[in-house]
């Protein structure tokens, strides 16, 4: 049994008010007590700083942790597919370990920015084999792409593989992210749900990203299909038009538990119809959003219906790093009127809740993790006010009690 006891300036639950001078006790990695600490008590003292939960970050694509600067252009958005697609031609080939390495660089990266787990998009060629035995846990969503019904029946097979390593990895859980409405057949969706459903595993996938996509569901018409098409990928007889997000909500609503990476263009009863149903959230990643210059985000109006948005990086493909602290330093810089708080919640527990583990995470509560990050602070005056500041620093992450 492995006793560890933890003092600080500040301890922030996020379940709670903030604790001065707190206390954390833990045994083999899990919190025991969470208090303020005695006069003289004996205890690592992680000194002036605040600790967190550890943060999550919801949606990633580490395979692309090894670029250095985002892919170019950002607009049109098929320009930037095909940037991505030319990278991963180029690098992944059959004997590189550029994709291999990268999941563990950026697993590293996550670790050292805060972040204590993680909801990963796994392509062909992902390997936790590379993982070391500790840093963040993973959820890692098995990408499911194809547009041609004689796709579907390989991809369902290697999707119901994935899914049954569920339970041999401490590290990883496995779900499902039938990846787009334009890169995903009516057929391959229906398949990943029904899977996900039989497995009782959570499922991811990008919507209501750009107008472009809005254009391809409603028409069936605009840059993907020319796109598709320089890929070979568009099939043959085309596919359902008089589309919208709705329609794919409606699918997604059947599976265990549906994240809705981006939503950027979300209408009103689209939010009505995630705000319905709690085993829905929205994943925000909002620097991403800024790079490739979108229309303001509906996250205010989604927090407002009581839907739950946990916050993302996405990859670097799309944004300069993976740390999370970093877009709730952006978000406390371009939303000052959003309490701080609010925002902390938005990078912890609604994380949490978007995967399924609030239970085990999210706020640092007896019986959860002791899975948690210490942050210097930029100055003086009010705490929670300083925090989120260019000037903070992680200076520590603490994943399952493992410093
Ligand atoms: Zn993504």
């Amino acid at each position: 049994m492995t006793l560890q006891r933890l003092k600080a300036k500040c301890i922030f639950p996020v379940d709670r008010p903030p604790i001065e001078n707190g206390l954390i006790e833990t045994v083999d990695g899990i919190i025991t007590t969470v208090r303020m600490a005695e006069p003289h008590e004996t205890a690592t003292d992680l000194g002036d700083v605040v600790v967190l939960p550890g943060l999550i970050n919801a949606h990633t694509h580490l395979e692309f942790s090894r670029v250095a600067q985002p892919f170019q252009p950002a607009r049109p958005f098929t320009d930037w597919i095909r940037s991505l697609v030319a990278y991963r031609r180029r690098e992944f080939t059959p004997n590189s370990t550029v994709q291999r390495d990268a999941l563990s660089t950026g697993a590293t990266e996550a670790e050292s920015s805060g972040t204590t787990l993680l909801g990963e998009i796994a392509t062909s060629g992902w390997s936790d084999v590379t993982l070391s035995t500790h840093g963040p846990r993973i959820f890692a969503f098995h990408e499911l792409i194809g547009l041609h019904s004689e796709a579907v029946e390989l991809q369902i097979k290697l999707a119901e593989e994935w899914l049954a390593r569920n339970g041999q990895s401490d590290r990883v859980t496995f779900g499902l992210s039938p990846h787009a409405p334009y890169s995903v057949s009516p057929e391959l969706l229906q398949g990943s749900i029904e899977l996900a459903k039989r497995f009782e595993a959570p499922v991811a996938m990008h919507l209501a990203e750009t107008h472009e996509e809005l254009e391809f569901l409603a028409d069936g018409r605009g840059p993907f299909v020319e796109m598709l098409k320089s890929f070979s990928a568009w099939p043959e007889g085309g596919l359902p038009t008089g589309r919208r997000p709705l329609d794919i909500l409606r699918i997604l609503a059947d599976a265990p538990r549906a994240l809705v990476v981006h939503g950027n263009y979300l209408v009103d009863d689209e939010i009505e119809f995630i705000a319905a149903r709690p085993r829905m959230s929205v994943v925000y990643c909002p620097r991403t959003h800024e790079f490739f210059g979108h229309e303001p985000h509906p996250w205010l109006k989604l927090l407002d219906k009581g839907t739950n948005v946990a916050l993302g990086t996405d990859g670097r493909g799309s944004n300069p790093d993976l740390s999370l602290w970093k877009e709730l330093v952006f978000l406390r810089e371009r939303f000052p009127d959003v309490a701080p708080s609010t925002l902390l919640e938005l990078g912890t527990l609604a994380g949490a809740r978007a995967l399924g583990c609030e239970h085990d995470c999210g706020t640092i509560t007896p019986g959860k993790r002791a899975d948690l990050v210490a942050v210097s602070l930029g100055g003086g005056g009010d705490l929670l006010e300083e925090l989120m500041t260019t000037d903070s620093q992680i200076v520590r992450t603490i994943c399952g009690g493992k410093m």
